[in-house]
């Protein structure tokens, strides 16, 4: 697949747990020559050279971007806008450019409203992997074999850079998808979203009970990996939470419904219905998530 996809200069800013494994995978993969790092933290980046995740190190960024034929964005949604707005126009002709971001919604109107010059390169992007780690120290070459990549080109996208996007991924072992902002956000809102604010909530709800050292005395195998997503980066997960406002307070209400009806269910000590519920939810369960080993 790499053959005759090549990067001379792969530009990665933020450089972390998604920024660092896709360097790291694609200089693996022999498709990539050179990795320019860039981002706010000079020790970061000086680490990370160390590691051997990054070649050179630009803090400026419209410098960091002018020779790269791809430009991956892997930074928290909340600082996105501003790095648009100062890169537009700065990529050379035919580069790509395109992003990791968790919410893909609000990314593409931002890019719609600051990349005046540079739109046509752009190819908002997803990988469906990572983990509650964060951070170039938690990056691995492997993060993205047999995991899902989401592109969700729009109107003004080229089809070259979707074109280029899609191998570039394909490159470090990923299965690409194509669908519009608007289904990724409603899709990512069920499966990825709501389960971090049920574990963050969680967690939240028992710091606050008065028997909170006994109760984390004895939690077992399970708390831990229910909560295990509630260690995430709290500044990611707050700009999910703003960017995919209205698909994640739609999954909370329908979230609610359910929580009001298993309540029902105890408090009348209803043995069918609470046999009923789980039987349910433990089915669609051995369906759709044990059978897929992915
Ligand atoms: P991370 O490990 O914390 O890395 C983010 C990097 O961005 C940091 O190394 C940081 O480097 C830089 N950065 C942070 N704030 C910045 C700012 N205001 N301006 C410029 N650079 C900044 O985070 P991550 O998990 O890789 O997440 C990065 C993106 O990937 C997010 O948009 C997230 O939604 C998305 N994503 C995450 C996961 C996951 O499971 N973690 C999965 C898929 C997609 P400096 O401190 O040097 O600036």
């Amino acid at each position: 697949m790499s053959q005759s996809f090549r990067i001379t200069q792969l530009t990665v800013i933020g450089v972390g747990l998604i920024g660092g494994s896709m360097a790291r995978a694609l200089k693996g993969s022999g498709a990539c020559e050179k990795v320019l790092g860039c981002g706010r933290s000079l020790a970061n980046l000086e680490y990370a050279r160390r590691l051997g995740v990054i070649d050179v190190i630009e803090q400026d960024v419209v410098k960091a971007v002018k020779d790269a034929d791809v430009v991956v964005v892997a930074v928290p949604l909340g600082a996105i806008p501003e790095l648009f707005r100062k890169i537009d126009g700065a990529l050379k002709s035919g580069a790509i450019l395109t992003d990791v971001g968790s919410a893909k919604g609000r990314v593409v109107q931002q890019a719609r409203e600051t990349l005046e010059r540079t739109l046509g390169a752009f190819v908002p992007g997803h990988p469906i992997a990572g983990s509650e780690q964060s951070g170039v120290d938690a990056s691995h070459a492997g993060l993205f074999k047999g995991r899902c990549a989401i592109l969700t080109p729009i109107q003004e996208t080229t089809p070259e850079a979707v074109a280029g996007t899609r191998r570039l991924w394909e490159c470090i072992g990923a299965r690409v998808y194509e669908m519009t902002p608007e289904a990724h956000d409603q899709v990512l809102a069920a499966t990825s979203h709501l389960p971090h604010l049920l574990a963050y909530t969680l967690m939240h709800t028992l710091l606050h009970t008065e028997s909170r050292e006994q109760i984390f005395q004895f939690a077992a195998g399970g708390f831990k990996d229910f909560t295990r997503i509630a260690s995430s980066d709290p500044v990611m997960w707050r700009d999910i939470c703003l960017a995919n406002r209205d698909a994640i307070l739609a999954m909370l209400q329908k979230f609610n419904t359910d929580i009001e009806c298993i309540s029902r269910l105890i408090r009348e000590g209803d043995s069918e219905g609470i046999l009923e519920f789980f039987s349910h939810a433990k089915a669609a369960r051995d369906q759709y998530i044990v059978k897929d080993k992915t």
